[in-house]
């Protein structure tokens, strides 16, 4: 339901799906408290444990003590608590369902074409892929969403990402956003929502789809998309959330509608050659400074700030980072800690060891991923070569639950943020896709991973 915009005032928009999670839900039930108000519609909110979660296992919540610093601890017995007083379904500890939000999400199949979706992170825009306009929100806003179910906005403009061509080997969907958000800028996108197309899109997984979408907010846009398509009803068809029976054919009927007209014009456009693209890697402190992995890192940019950037990273202009040495790997986060990135990563790791002196720690998006990979034997591979093997959660991704890169160490991460001290105080990282981090694991410096495709 959308009750229109004006001049005057925004659109208010009905919230069908609410995920939340530890840090950003405390102030906003505080709120709510505060003014006598109840949860709108506590089935409508989906909630779990992933941000100063910690991934070492937690078997009570006296562990909790031992493995986790005070202020994480407390954050995580506050959702427990607040969830518990405003009789909302939380998936903690004891819950297999727990993991990251934007991984639980699709995984349960809550996240359906045409819902709209929110959750105070911006990584929200990763349910796109489904075709659903979801976007991050801040505290306040997430207050207003459990009190109200709805949410004040106004119309976005549009951008397409046209992108042709198919991955060749050593290549993948990490690289088609880096590629976008090096060409786009990290404020291309800014008051847009994208819509993936080209010939690409339709053959790409939804899983690739959700790596793609996840990073839509690296270029400043408020949400990206995939139309709905047959690929996206399988993957739903037997998730627990999902319609069932004449409802699912109901609800398949209606998405399949979800698509832009044919001669729809959109405000922006930009085209992309899936064909011709190598693996990308990052270079400075934004996820727009990127390079092809064999390219050399530029003289300039129009970024402000360019030269203080590479001063931070300690990485020098005009010379490759191919063979740069690092110090950690880390292969998580809700862009690609799915199983098929932890098969990607496995491909490569498999019989090889990671190189002497660097940390490899490699986390699943969630406790049903993990169960997957380990059923899949993928823990074996890791830890035969030498990777820590974790419980689900974000992690190294912004580094809340104690898992973090060292002062001045150099990381090749496939999470979305390579801001400094993201990951860690004086902490650097190069963004890079699953297969890219596990070759460099191997080599102990930046690898290009088609080395070993
Ligand atoms: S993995 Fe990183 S970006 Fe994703 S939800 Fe967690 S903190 Fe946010």
């Amino acid at each position: 339901m959308v009750l229109q915009e004006t001049e005057e005032t925004p659109a208010i928009l009905y919230i069908d799906l609410h995920l939340i999670h530890e840090v950003t839900t405390p102030q906003a039930f505080q709120s709510l408290r505060d003014q006598g108000f109840s949860v709108r519609d506590p089935n409508k909110v989906l909630a779990t444990m992933d941000h100063s979660t910690p991934t070492l296992p937690v078997k009570s919540l006296r562990d909790l003590d031992i493995v986790a610093e005070k202020g994480p601890a407390d954050q995580i017995r506050d959702m427990i608590r607040n969830c518990e007083e405003f009789g909302i379904e939380l998936h903690g500890f004891d819950s297999d369902k727990r993991g990251i939000v934007h991984v639980i999400g699709p995984e349960l199949g809550a996240t359906q074409p045409g819902k709209t979706i929110v959750c105070g992170d911006s990584h929200t825009s990763t349910h796109g892929a489904f075709g659903a306009l979801a976007f991050g929100i801040g505290t306040t806003e997430v207050g207003h969403v459990l009190a109200s179910q709805c949410l004040l906005q106004r119309k976005p403009r549009t951008l397409a990402v046209n992108m042709n061509g198919a991955l060749k080997s050593g290549v993948s969907a990490k690289d088609i956003i880096l590629r976008i958000i090096q060409k786009l800028g990290v404020d291309g996108g800014v008051g847009h929502v994208i819509e993936y197309r080209g010939s690409t899109a339709s053959i790409l997984s939804l899983e690739e789809r959700m790596t793609i979408c996840n990073m839509s907010i690296e270029a400043g846009a408020r949400a990206g998309m995939f139309a709905p398509d047959d690929k996206t009803f399988n993957y739903l068809i037997d998730k627990p959330m999902s319609p069932k029976g004449l409802a699912w054919d109901q609800a398949v009927e209606k998405w399949s509608t979800l698509v832009s007209d044919d001669n729809c014009e959109f405000d922006k456009e930009i085209d992309i050659d899936v064909d011709h693209l190598s693996p990308m890697i990052t270079y400075g402190t934004n996820p727009g400074m990127a390079i092809q992995i064999d390219d050399i890192v530029p003289e300039s940019n129009s970024d402000l700030g360019y030269k203080k950037s590479l001063n931070y990273m300690q990485i020098e202009a005009g010379r490759p980072l191919l063979g740069k040495e690092i110090d950690v790997v880390f292969i998580g986060s809700c862009t690609n800690s799915r199983i098929s990135d932890l098969e990607d990563a496995a491909e490569i790791l498999q019989g090889q060891k990671v190189a002497n002196g660097i940390r490899a720690l490699i986390v699943p998006g969630s406790q049903a991923v993990k169960k997957e990979a380990e059923s899949l034997g993928l823990d074996k591979i890791f830890e035969s070569a030498g990777a820590e093997w974790r419980e689900s959660g974000c992690s190294m991704c912004l580094g809340m639950n104690g898992d973090t890169v060292g002062n001045g160490q150099l990381a090749v991460s496939t999470s979305n943020r390579n801001f400094e001290g993201r990951q860690g105080k004086g902490a650097r990282t190069i963004l890079a896709s699953p297969k890219t981090a596990a070759a460099s694991a191997i080599a102990g410096s930046v690898e290009d991973p088609r080395k070993y495709s």
